[in-house]
């Protein structure tokens, strides 16, 4: 007979182990299946985002800004470093020290929180029936009250970019070069484009980015995507926006990239390429024909409001699911999912989801762009801060950037927060809480925030709102 549980799980990135997790805590029997297996073939918990994606990226993104600190900035605050060069094998393997750290350390939450663990993959039938097959090739037959779908997402491939062993990678490709390409092609100026494409920059490539759209980063506040475009030029990132790639070819240890842009056709010689167009939902070999789960136009598992699937019992939550692909996303739907199993209400707010690129400056926002606000017709005001008159900012050497406050102008309700500067990461956090409590900017103006930090760049940015700004010259000026 088969073996039953109140939940199980398929998958254990952030959005499936989140949710097992909970639902034990809430004392449901429950299980997870994970079929993910490391450089090593060794099965191995955590997804993307630990394996290949934010873990990995973050490393060697904070590892590469270090270098460039050491190697351009030091001598700024008066510190004299001589012969200074990047060891990428030992960059390599902090990153994977780090990834195998994390990925363990998910295993032992699982095991400590009593989730049944197995490792290979699952198929989902009728009436929530589970069919698994171990990496060792044995099967199983699973069945569970209700069944959480969070099997995640895959890099998008496109014809005129077919991926090689050497020289075409996709991200995780591009997260274990050996060493440093000379020059370096990105297809796409999306987050993955921007972040990894610093990271080889940082180390001493000549990295192009060529990007389809015409606008740079559409989805964050104009004023700040001007704003970074202008420092990743500085920087020497060349992004070329309006370009179409139709085709490569590797000869002789080289790609060359066709593409055509305004001016025409046009060819590019690169060492190695990063394919970064966005990521699919990933369902292959999940479902079986009468497993009554259904898919939207996009591929993605089609789910409603609090994320049950057209299955009766049938959950699906995370990055195969509409919307933003992002790994906080996810995990709050795998505890909104776990807590209404086990009989609570919670909701997720699409409305909050924080959104940040951890490039130097990072550039971080919540809720609504100055652009989307202005075509929607709303009335509302902007209090905007420049890092360059903080204290800790310049104390830090880190003046660039801006944080921006856009609020409602009858009730002062904060509609959107974008920042670009440093930590902006973390700033954006307090944004998000404010805004969770319906804050309006003069709540956030009535805030202590202690002194000197570059929170206090939010404080200010919303004092701004009502021209009540101390450390600048306020545009509105009001008693
Ligand atoms: P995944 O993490 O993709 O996990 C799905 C899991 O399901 C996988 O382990 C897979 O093996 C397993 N699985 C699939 N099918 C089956 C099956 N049939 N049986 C058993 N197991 C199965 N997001 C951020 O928020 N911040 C970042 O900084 C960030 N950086 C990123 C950097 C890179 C380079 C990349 C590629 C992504 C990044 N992301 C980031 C996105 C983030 O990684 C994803 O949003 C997140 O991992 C999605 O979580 P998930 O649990 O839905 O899916
Ligand atoms: P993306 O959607 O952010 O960017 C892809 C870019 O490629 C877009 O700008 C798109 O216009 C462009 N593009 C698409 N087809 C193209 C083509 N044929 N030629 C040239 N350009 C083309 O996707 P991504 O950067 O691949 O990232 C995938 C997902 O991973 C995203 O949803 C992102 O949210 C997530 N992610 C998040 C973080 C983070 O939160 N910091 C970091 C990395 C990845």
């Amino acid at each position: 007979m088969a073996k039953r549980y109140d939940v199980i799980v398929i998958g254990a990135g952030p959005a499936g182990y989140h949710a097992a997790i909970r639902a034990a805590q809430l004392g449901l029997n429950t299980a997870i299946i994970e079929k993910w297996l490391d450089k090593e073939d060794k099965p191995v918990f955590g997804g993307t985002c630990l394996n290949v994606g934010c873990i990995p990226s973050k490393a060697l993104l904070e590892a590469s800004h270090k270098f460039v600190e050491a190697r351009d900035h030091f001598d700024e605050i008066g510190i004299k470093v001589e012969g200074i060069s990047a060891d990428i094998p030992a960059m390599m393997t902090k990153k994977d020290q780090v990834v195998g750290n994390l990925t363990k350390g998910v295993a032992g939450l699982l095991k400590t929180n009593g989730v049944t663990a197995y490792e290979g993959s699952a198929k989902v039938s009728a009436g929530r029936q589970i069919s698994f097959t171990g990496h060792d090739g044995k099967s199983e037959e699973l069945s569970a009250e209700n069944v959480i779908i969070a099997t995640g997402s895959v890099p998008v491939e496109i014809p005129p970019c077919p991926l090689t062993d050497d020289f075409i990678v996709d991200s995780t490709g591009a997260l274990e070069f050996s060493e440093v390409p000379k020059r370096l092609g990105v297809i796409g100026a999306g987050i993955i484009g921007l972040e990894l494409g610093s990271v080889w920059n940082r180390l001493g490539s000549e990295v192009v980015l060529l990007e389809a759209l015409e606008d740079f980063l559409p989805a964050a506040d104009q004023q700040i995507a001007k704003e970074a475009a202008k420092q990743f030029k500085k920087q020497g990132m060349d992004i070329r926006l309006g370009t179409r790639v139709t085709g490569t070819e590797v000869k002789k240890g080289k790609v060359t990239v066709q593409y055509t842009d305004a001016e025409g056709e046009k060819n590019e010689v690169f060492d190695k390429i990063i394919v970064a167009v966005g990521r699919r939902p990933y369902t292959e070999e999940l479902l079986a024909a009468d497993s009554g789960v259904t898919m939207d136009e996009r591929g993605f598992v089609h789910v409603n409001d609090v994320c049950l699937t057209d299955a009766p019992g049938v959950y699906a939550v995370g990055d195969v699911v509409r919307g933003p692909m992002l790994a906080h996303k996810g995990m709050e739907e795998g505890i909104m999912v776990a807590e209404r199993i086990a009989g609570q209400m919670p909701l997720v707010d699409y409305d909050l989801v924080p959104s940040v690129v951890y490039t130097h400056p990072e550039i971080a926002w919540v809720g609504k762009a100055e652009q989307t606000l202005k075509a929607e017709g709303a009335d509302y005001q902007v209090g905007s801060f420049p890092m360059a008159a903080s204290g800790r900012a310049m104390a830090n050497n880190e003046t660039t950037g801006v944080i921006k406050v856009i609020a409602d102008k009858g009730t002062d309700r904060i509609l959107g927060v974008h920042i670009i500067g440093a930590q902006a990461s973390e700033i954006i956090a307090e944004a998000v809480i404010a805004m969770a409590f319906g804050a309006s900017a003069e709540d956030l103006g009535l805030t202590m925030f202690a002194h000197p930090t570059l929170s206090e760049g939010l404080h200010e940015a919303a004092l701004a709102v009502s021209g009540h700004a101390i450390h600048i010259a306020n545009r509105r000026r009001k008693k």
